[in-house]
């Protein structure tokens, strides 16, 4: 059997904000894609028996945050992963010092461990972005895997254009382009070489790529699958057919519906996808689900990452 890890990018609505330049929202909305978005990815994955990487923002379990550490909290008890994905999610992480990269590492690992009962081993950089010095500081800690690398060169190409044009119109992004050089690395994983992880090395860590199509490398992640109609969704699971493992990587706010969640117009102005009804997106999201049952176990990251450092 294949093996398929499923991973959800937690990332607070603000980083949305932020991506398309706009003032942050009111904070009634600052955990709107915890309230809202992960109990339903948790209903549909308790369904089928799936445990799934949830990549967390350490910022969402601090004391007050209630919400945040009730549902984190439940999701480990169900089994599911708890891994890192920073603490305030810079988009410039990888442009940060050694000391810069520690605290977002570490404050985001210590509430973790506090919430989910068991440290993270797992973590996932803002915007794809992999430094040297983040992995570093990722073996420093001994974190069993990263995964961040996104080798895509047209979502690449897609986002420099958007960035672009948001320069020309006189708006900055809050979103940063990665290093091309991640475009180029391997899209299976990998032992990463410590001071060019997009190449291969001999990492004690191993780097978990984000699964895209052979040849053009399409992504094959949550929005694209859940937006694509149903033929072209069938044509980039098929295109997997001969690669043994499949890291399909989800977003909280792909189950979530301006309508329904009270999301400003301001942001669905911007993110049209928001104004696709929910209903369609779970659809697609448990089409894609069963479809995937027949070929794959579900593993989270951090097990496949234990099988590939055996191997
Ligand atoms: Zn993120």
């Amino acid at each position: 059997m294949k093996v398929c890890s499923l991973s959800i990018d937690l990332d607070p609505i603000a980083c949305y904000y932020a991506i398309h330049g706009l003032p942050e929202p009111a904070p009634s909305l600052g955990d709107v894609i915890l309230r809202r978005g992960l109990p339903r990815f948790a209903e549909i994955l308790e369904r089928r028996k799936i445990q799934a990487t949830l990549f967390v923002v350490g910022r969402d379990l601090e004391a007050e945050r209630t919400t945040g550490r009730a549902l984190i909290g439940q999701m480990a008890a169900a089994g599911h992963e708890i891994a890192n994905h920073s603490h305030r999610h810079p988009y410039a992480m990888a442009r940060l010092d050694r000391p810069q990269v520690d605290e977002e590492i570490g404050l985001a690992h210590d509430l973790i461990t506090t919430v989910a009962g068991r440290p993270p081993v797992g973590f996932r950089a803002p915007g794809y972005d992999l430094s040297p010095t983040m992995l570093d500081a990722l073996q420093a800690r001994g974190y069993r895997y990263d995964s961040s690398v996104f080798p895509a060169p047209l979502y690449w190409s897609a986002k420099a254009a958007v960035m672009g044009l948001m320069a020309l119109s006189g708006r900055t992004s809050g979103a940063v382009l990665t290093s091309p050089k991640l475009l180029a690395a391997p899209t299976l994983p990998y032992r990463p070489n410590p001071s060019a992880p997009w190449r291969r090395g001999q990492s004690a860590l191993v780097e978990l790529p984000i699964t895209v199509s052979p040849w053009l490398r399409i992504p094959v992640i949550g929005t694209s699958l859940l937006l694509a109609p149903a033929v072209v969704r069938a044509q980039l699971l098929e295109s997997l057919r001969t690669r043994p493992f499949f890291n399909l990587e989800l977003h909280g706010i792909d189950l979530i519906e301006a309508e329904q969640d009270g999301i400003p117009a301001q942001l669905v102005a911007r993110q049209p996808d928001l104004r696709v009804p929910l209903i369609h997106k779970r659809r697609a999201l448990e089409a894609t689900l069963d479809r995937l049952a027949a070929d794959y176990d579900f593993l989270p990251l951090r097990d496949y990452a234990a099988q590939v450092q055996r191997d």
